[in-house]
Order: C-alpha cells, then sequence, then structure tokens
C-alpha cells in the first residue's frame, strides 16, 4: 500500500528518513517552490475559486493607488536622470494583477511610461504564463517583461520595486525555548505524518528574549532579510525606492505564526504538504533593520489603511461609483475590505525602502 500523504509528503519523509528531522525554513521552502510538488508551482491559488485573495484581486483600486506612489517616485528619478532607462520591479506578482493596474497608471505619463523596463521575480512557471498574459493585455504592443528566480538577477540600474506578500512566502527558521535552551525547531517524522520537535542545534534570540517559558516560540526570515538587504544595497549604487507591504509586525516579538490556508480555511501547516498555502508574519523591524545596515533608508511601516486613506482612495472609490452606479455595492465592499480594521486595514502594513539622498516619501512620516 503506497504511503499516506500528498508526493511531496512522500518524498520529504524519505529525506528525514535519510538525514534526520529538517530545519522548519527547509520544509517551508519545498513545500511551496519545491520544482516539481511545490504549492506555487503547482497550483493557481488566487481568487474566489484559489486558496485566498490578495488586496490586488480584491479591486483594482489598490493597484491604482500603489501604482500612483511608484510613477511619483519613478516620475523624480526619471526626471533626476533624463537618459537612462528604469527597472519597474516586482517580487512575487502571482496573477499579474497589481502590475497590470500599475502599469495602467503609468500610462498616464507617457514620459515616463516608455521609459520602464518590468522585471519578475517569479519561481513558478506557471504563475509566469499567467502573468504573461495578464500583463500582455494591459500593455499592449510592449516588450514583455523579463522574468527573474531572484531579486539578485535584474540588472543594475535606477530601480523602483513593489512586493504584496511576497516576503510572508518566503522560508522562516523557528527557535524553540527548551529545559536546555533555545533550539532550531525541526520538523521530525511522527506515524504517518510529521510534528514539530525541538532539534539539537541551539538558537540564537534577541537578548531580551533569552529567558522564556519552555515552548516559547522565536521566528527569523533569514530569506527575508537578505532580499531586503539586497534591494537596499542596489539602492545605494542607484537611485530608487522599494514598497513593501505584507502582513505582520513592527518588532521582534515571541510568538508562533506560521499558518496554512487551504480554500479559504486554516490549514495544519504539516498536513497536505504541497497543497496549502504556508505563511508566516512578517517582521518588518527585522527588514527595515537589514535594509540600514545595508545602506539604505527605511520608512514605516504604517498601517495598510493609513498608505491607502492618505493617498486619496476614498476618492478613487467615488470617482469609480460616478463613472459606474451600478458598481456602488461592489466598491464600497471592496474598500471596506481593503482599509476597514477588522479586515485587512490594520493587519497589512506597508515599508519603504530608498536611496540615501532621498527626500520625504509621503504618506511615510520623516524620521
Ligand atoms: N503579489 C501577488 C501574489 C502573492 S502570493 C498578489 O498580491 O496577489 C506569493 C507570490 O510569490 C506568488 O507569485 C509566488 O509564486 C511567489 N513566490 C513565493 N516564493 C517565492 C520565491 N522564493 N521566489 C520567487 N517567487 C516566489
Amino acid at each position: 500500500m503506497a504511503a499516506p500523504g500528498t508526493p511531496l509528503a512522500r518524498r520529504l519523509r524519505t529525506e528525514i528518513e535519510a538525514a534526520g528531522p529538517m530545519p522548519v525554513s527547509a520544509f517551508m521552502a519545498q513545500a511551496l517552490t519545491d520544482p516539481d510538488h511545490g504549492y506555487y508551482t503547482t497550483a493557481t491559488p488566487f481568487g474566489a475559486g484559489g486558496d485566498f485573495i490578495t488586496a490586488p484581486e480584491v479591486s483594482q483600486m489598490f493597484g491604482e493607488i500603489v501604482g500612483a506612489w511608484l510613477v511619483h517616485v519613478g516620475g523624480a528619478i526619471a526626471a533626476a536622470l533624463p537618459d537612462e532607462r528604469i527597472n519597474l520591479v516586482e517580487l512575487g506578482p502571482g496573477r499579474g494583477t497589481l502590475m497590470a493596474d500599475i502599469l495602467r497608471v503609468a500610462r498616464l505619463r507617457p514620459d515616463l511610461d516608455r521609459r520602464l523596463d518590468v522585471h519578475l521575480v517569479e519561481a513558478s512557471g506557471k504563475l509566469r504564463q499567467v502573468q504573461a498574459a495578464t500583463i500582455a493585455a494591459a500593455r499592449p504592443n510592449r516588450a514583455e517583461p523579463r522574468w527573474h528566480d531572484a531579486f539578485a538577477d535584474v540588472p543594475e540600474g535606477p530601480t523602483v520595486v513593489v512586493a504584496n506578500e511576497f516576503f510572508d512566502a518566503l522560508p522562516i527558521e523557528q527557535a524553540v525555548m527548551t529545559q536546555a535552551g533555545w533550539r532550531q525547531r525541526v520538523v521530525a517524522l511522527a506515524g504517518d505524518g510529521f510534528a514539530f520537535a525541538a532539534g539539537e542545534s541551539p538558537a540564537t534570540v534577541p537578548p531580551q528574549f533569552a529567558d522564556m517559558p519552555a515552548g516559547t516560540i522565536f521566528e527569523t526570515c533569514p530569506h527575508g532579510e537578505q532580499v531586503a538587504a539586497e534591494i537596499a544595497a542596489r539602492l545605494t549604487r542607484f537611485p530608487g525606492a522599494a514598497l513593501l507591504i505584507d502582513y505582520g509586525h513592527d518588532v521582534p516579538a515571541p510568538g508562533d505564526t506560521l499558518q496554512a490556508v487551504r480554500r479559504h480555511e486554516y490549514a495544519d501547516p504539516l498536513h497536505a504538504v504541497g497543497e496549502a498555502d504556508i505563511t508566516a508574519h512578517v517582521c518588518f523591524g527585522a527588514l527595515a533593520e537589514a535594509a540600514r545596515n545595508a545602506g539604505a533608508q527605511a520608512f514605516g511601516p504604517i498601517t495598510q489603511a493609513q498608505f491607502l486613506s492618505d493617498l486619496g482612495i476614498a476618492a478613487r472609490a467615488d470617482a469609480l461609483v460616478a463613472a459606474g452606479p451600478g458598481r456602488r455595492t461592489e466598491v464600497e465592499t471592496a474598500l471596506a475590505r481593503l482599509v476597514s480594521p477588522d479586515a485587512m486595514g490594520a493587519l497589512f502594513k506597508v515599508m519603504a525602502l530608498a536611496s540615501p539622498g532621498m527626500g520625504a516619501l509621503p504618506p511615510f512620516p520623516q524620521h
């Protein structure tokens, strides 16, 4: 009889049998982006029929406001460097909806639009095809975007970056407090499935959390910090900025935020491996520190509600309703979903990174 579980679960079991329990980061990385069986590589997860809905899929208003910010920043760079092309980069573009909405806004500034080269960082071949179709529809008769496996592969040059719900999908490490101190948390075999366990390797946590009750969990995202540092290093060599939007918290705090979602329901991250979305809260403080250490400025995070409201999403909603009164309920529902604190408005946050000399970046407060 075949072993239970998904094909990926069976393969991970074999790996653990051979090499011992694996760090949470290795488990998460394979569950999400394994080339044959990873969740993002095999599924088309977004939208009402998928497993979850993201802000750009809720309403075009999200991408239009984000686009207005990027066009404002890109326009300032373009004015200062009249002869150079500008990279417009999206990390983890999903179905391409956000980039399509951004490009529709950019068309309102033809002087800038014609100098933009679109670069997409995407692990999934299947999603790359969806993105190509969505973006070709929004930007007909223009060069195709270029796809990359990692931000570091995007060509050098002035760069504006956007990422929505990308960092929450990057593999995290967990540490767990034991009687013997902090240990790396691992995934081990348990019966037919998997269970979390304390590994043998000691783990380091910030000094203020050195002494916690046994069982306490502390998360870090070395992969996310590395991407933030790579973007920041680029922004020290060329003018540019990045807008990072995700759900998470401001300062490091203990807690287990690893979660899986399947068909709009919470699921066990160790079940249905490769068939559920696994994410963790983003620690914006850690990303900001990584970016500052690499030489860039970091602003925020501010809440998604503040970002969208300060940049005029309510006026945009009014304009959409005026143009199509039959859409009033749809537009108002979408607006509430994006900005209301008990929907996406407060848990989701927005942070900006910018080149060292760049001035104020509204609506972020100056520091
Ligand atoms: N930004 C989109 C999709 C968010 S889901 C939206 O808001 O709707 C996460 C996206 O990141 C997917 O496109 C996924 O395939 C991609 N992704 C996840 N991990 C990745 C990695 N390590 N490298 C590149 N892309 C990744």
